[in-house]
């Protein structure tokens, strides 16, 4: 038995390869289905700001699994595809300099003119813009999360994975170097050949031995959500201050990626940082002029205490298995394949050696 404890876009994705690979699986989550930082995420699928090299194939590779995913369910009801359009608050000269690097990486990416970027996005003030460069990623898109995360595990249960939401894993069960299972708030003992982590802003938790805990940085966000309106905006918008995508039925999500806020801190809409927010994208579009916050989240991110992957074996114990990342939107498809090709077939995937858990026990 395999038993992957979260089921978050991580977890839901190993889930749904080791089952499809005919192994017995059990997730178990303290919550709903994709409820954690899933749930409160921007969910941009790209790979622009992803160095070095190593962590920006690894996204790369996660595009490339989200494609292929998308060719095997044939219909792919989490996925918006339609690209990024970006300009940036740098130098014109770095910012080509930054853009001629990626496609020099094979990545895809093309300028824009005023023109091609009315007709992409007619919503857009081209006095935002100005005459900073305009890039156009056609293979980027967003994800709906939580939609994802229920897909795969339905698509697990039907090849006999359990799913078993609201029921924390209190103790990791161990004997000698090995972990042989779990026990959960009612009392049960589960009995497992691997135990896998997919725990994400949770992974150093105290239910977790010391030795087995990820050490984490975690930092939130903020997100506002608009109430519906008639936009026609199609695309990942990556403007210097603020980030928007549709979020359905004519919402717009309003983030900024790097803006960082307390994760136990109140919001309202007359909190300094929504009203930034908000007049930072009602420049770009001026349709929001006007508009109000409907709803505001805020996320926490699952980032390892050096900013990468944790992706692996845990040092000195065997049976135990930890997927915890940043960008966790972006790699789950990849990390759910590659995580399970190493677990069930004892390979040793390159892409990840980089990433490896044991970095923090030396
Ligand atoms: C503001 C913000 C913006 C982001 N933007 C992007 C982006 O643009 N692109 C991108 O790729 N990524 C982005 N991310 C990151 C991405 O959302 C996360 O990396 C990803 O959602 C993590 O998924 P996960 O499955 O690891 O964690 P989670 O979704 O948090 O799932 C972990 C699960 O573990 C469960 N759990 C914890 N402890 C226990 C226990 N003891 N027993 C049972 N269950 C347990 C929790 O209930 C939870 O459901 C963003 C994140 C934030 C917060």
């Amino acid at each position: 038995m395999h038993i992957v404890i979260g089921a978050g876009v991580i977890g839901a994705s190993l889930a749904f390869h080791l089952a499809r690979a005919g192994a017995p699986v059990a997730v178990i989550d303290a919550g709903r289905i994709g409820g954690g930082t899933s749930a409160s995420s921007f969910a941009w699928v790209n790979s622009h700001n992803k160095a070095p090299r190593a962590y920006h194939d690894l996204n790369v590779a996660g595009m490339r699994a989200h494609a292929d995913l998308r060719a095997a369910f044939g219909h792919a009801p989490w996925w918006h595809g339609g690209g990024t359009i970006e300009w940036e608050g740098i130098a014109p000269e770095a910012y080509r300099r930054k853009i001629a690097l990626l496609q020099s990486w094979g990545y895809a990416a093309q300028w824009l003119d005023h023109d091609q970027l009315r007709a992409l996005e007619p919503d857009i003030d081209p006095a935002a813009v100005g005459d900073a460069p305009v890039a156009f990623f056609p293979d980027d898109g967003w994800v709906d999360p939580v939609v994802y995360s229920h897909a795969l595990l339905a698509d697990a249960q039907r090849h006999g994975a359990k799913v078993f939401p609201h029921l924390a894993v209190t103790a990791i069960r161990r004997q000698g170097s090995r972990v042989v299972g779990v026990t959960t708030a009612d009392g049960v003992s589960h009995d497992a050949d691997v135990v896998i982590n997919c725990t994400g802003r949770w992974a150093d938790q105290a239910a977790l031995p010391a030795a087995l805990r990820i050490p984490l940085a975690p930092s939130a966000g903020l997100m506002v959500f608009t109430p519906s309106l008639a936009h026609g905006v199609q695309r990942v918008i990556f403007s210097p201050r603020v980030h928007i995508h549709p979020d359905g039925a004519g919402r717009l999500l309003i983030c900024r990626n790097d803006l960082e806020v307390a994760a136990d801190a109140e919001f309202d809409s007359r909190s300094p940082e929504v009203t930034g927010l908000l007049a930072a994208a009602r420049e770009v579009l001026p349709l929001l002029r006007g508009v109000d916050a409907e709803a505001l989240r805020v996320g926490v991110r699952a980032i390892p205490a050096d900013q990468f992957p944790a992706v692996g074996p845990s040092p000195d114990t065997e049976g135990y298995y930890s997927i915890v990342t940043h960008s966790g939107v972006t790699l789950a498809p990849f990390l759910g394949a590659a995580a399970a090709d190493e677990i069930l077939n004892n390979a040793v995937r390159p892409e990840l050696e980089t990433f490896r858990p044991r970095r923090f026990f030396l």
